[in-house]
């Protein structure tokens, strides 16, 4: 079963998601058993909050857009510019949100798509931040997509890590009871 997945794994530029990329500045672990299929408890109540917020804000300009391995929350136009905005139900995790949506840009851009703009949009505390790609960021990401393939291939996740993030954590019974 892990081989089989593992094989499909090698063409991974394609299957590398914005989530996996937000997992990743969170914590290792989570990229690893995401990627495996192995599903945080979806009955938890601040997976039900994000999802919530996610479908009942922006009603008329939300609409969920699959470009390849994208799964983009808002993409709109304005001026010359494309937005391309990820909602999220805080700032708490605010590193990871921005490197999620600079990732859709650097993807987006890697299709031949230009003059995007980032938006994180956080309903919630009403704001819009504008995120934008710098080649420094580039470099990151490549590094990023790097460690997370290596992480993917692996037989097995690393062991929990104890990090404040925990209590949040929708795999928080999988790791500690
Ligand atoms: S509970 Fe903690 S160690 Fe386990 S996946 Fe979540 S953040 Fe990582």
């Amino acid at each position: 079963m892990i081989t089989s997945i593992r094989n499909n794994y090698l063409d991974y530029f394609n299957i590398i998601t914005g989530t996996l990329v937000w997992y990743y500045y969170i914590c290792k672990r989570e990229v690893w058993l995401m990627s495996h299929y192995i599903v945080p408890n979806q009955a938890d109540e601040r997976i039900l909050l994000g999802k919530i917020i996610s479908e009942n804000s922006y009603g008329r300009e939300k609409r969920e857009i699959r470009i390849k391995n994208l799964v983009l929350d808002i993409i709109s136009t304005k001026n010359e510019n494309i937005i391309v905005a990820e909602v999220k139900k805080s700032s708490r995790y605010i590193k990871s949100a921005t490197m999620q949506v600079k990732f859709y840009i650097w993807q987006l851009k890697q299709l031949g798509i230009k003059n995007i703009i980032g938006e994180l949009r956080i309903p919630k505390e009403k704001k819009k931040i504008e995120i934008y790609l710098t080649p420094k960021d580039e470099i990151e990401l490549k590094k990023v997509l790097e460690d997370i393939k290596n992480i993917i291939l692996r037989p097995q996740p690393e062991l929990p890590r104890e990090q404040k993030y925990c209590r949040l954590c929708g795999y928080n019974e999988f790791c500690w009871i």
